[in-house]
């Protein structure tokens, strides 16, 4: 099947009342081990690429390996989604290259670091919903900020900074009538999220279960929601790297989060470490190898080991039969109907 909106897939979980993983990817390898998990599973699946990502694999070279991945997978329901998308004309080209969702994270100004003020986050979201609804693009949105830096992209510091204000955001929605928020609620990009394992009360959950009682209708989306196990930290460690112990968000937060709106988790720590791990194993324990593929194929297989966890964890393996894809041309046609 084409590539299929983001709309379509959240309101699909909500249903179902499941969470959607959605992985970042920068090169063959990581698409290959996201999709491979999804077939395993039986997964919809959320692809996601940031402005770093599109600039390293040219924009073209990513898009095409998308194509690919539906072509070579026609049975899984696969979203192509920008991820942090920093003003209305990277949106846009995103729009214009294919991309069937679009992230306009308007709680950073363009310089994708200084946290915005409100009017301008409405002001540049809304811009967006307008031009991505025409063509049946999904569009999300952020209000207040993660933590952390990644790709040169984020607010830094711990992620407790700008939580977010659940009477902020059911003004947000109602302003730019997007269809999935992300929130900040104590978590932050990168793998050095917590010194020490967080439970319900640092991660903010009743400020999440406000938000959703507010708006039961808005796809909540969980950014820097990688869990960082210990186990993929130590294979690092044990084949000469130097991680200094992290904590991330435990899967039972994530499950807490999906069972109150959640719909989508962003993952992309996890499987960094799960590739750099299984490289550095290769290289330590056979010095003599210099074929990529022996160390690609490993690093290939232990992400989606990953992937595939999370896909039953967060309740989305076993529902890819259920899509029949709706045209972008489609969803177009019901956004033009006023509500
Ligand atoms: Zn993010």
């Amino acid at each position: 099947m084409p590539l299929v909106s983001m709309r379509q897939l959240l309101d699909e979980a909500a249903k179902g009342g499941y969470g959607v993983g959605a992985f970042n990817v920068n090169n063959m390898e990581q698409i290959q081990a996201i999709m491979e998990a999804a077939r395993e599973t039986q997964s919809p699946v959320i692809i996601q690429a940031s402005r770093g990502a599109r600039a390293y694999s040219q924009d073209r070279f990513l898009y095409h390996l998308m194509l690919a991945a539906t072509e070579l997978y026609p049975e899984i329901p696969t979203v192509l989604h920008l991820d942090h998308g920093n003003s209305v004309e990277t949106c846009k080209s995103a729009i214009d290259m294919g991309f069937t969702s679009v992230m306009m994270d308007g709680s950073l100004l363009a310089d994708g670091k200084t946290p915005s003020s409100f009017e301008y986050n409405v002001q540049v979201t809304k811009e967006v919903v307008e031009l991505a609804h025409a063509k049946g693009v999904t569009v999300e949105g952020e209000i207040g900020c993660l933590g952390g830096i990644e790709d040169g992209h984020g607010a830094g510091g711990d992620g407790l900074s700008h939580l977010t204000d659940p009477a902020q955001a059911e003004e947000f929605v109602k302003l730019t009538g997007l269809d999935a928020l992300a929130i900040a609620i104590g978590t932050s990009h990168g793998a050095y999220k917590f010194t020490k394992k967080p439970t319900g009360e640092t991660l903010k959950m009743e400020t999440l279960i406000e938000i959703h009682k507010r708006l039961p209708n808005v796809h909540l989306v969980m950014h820097g929601s990688s869990s960082v196990p210990k186990e993929l930290q130590d294979v690092i460690n044990q084949y000469g790297g130097k991680l200094k112990p992290t904590w991330g968000v435990p899967v039972e937060e994530i499950q807490l989060g999906i069972r109150n709106g959640v719909r989508k988790v962003n993952v992309d720590t996890d499987n960094r470490l799960a590739i750099t791990g299984a490289i550095r194993k290769v290289l330590m324990e056979t010095p003599e190898k210099f074929d990529p593929r022996d160390y690609m194929k490993p690093a290939r297989d232990a992400m989606k080991k990953v992937v595939a966890e999370r896909m039953v964890q967060f309740g989305q393996a076993g529902h890819a039969k259920y899509y029949t894809p709706v045209p972008l041309t489609e969803m177009a046609d019901l956004y033009a109907v006023p509500v």
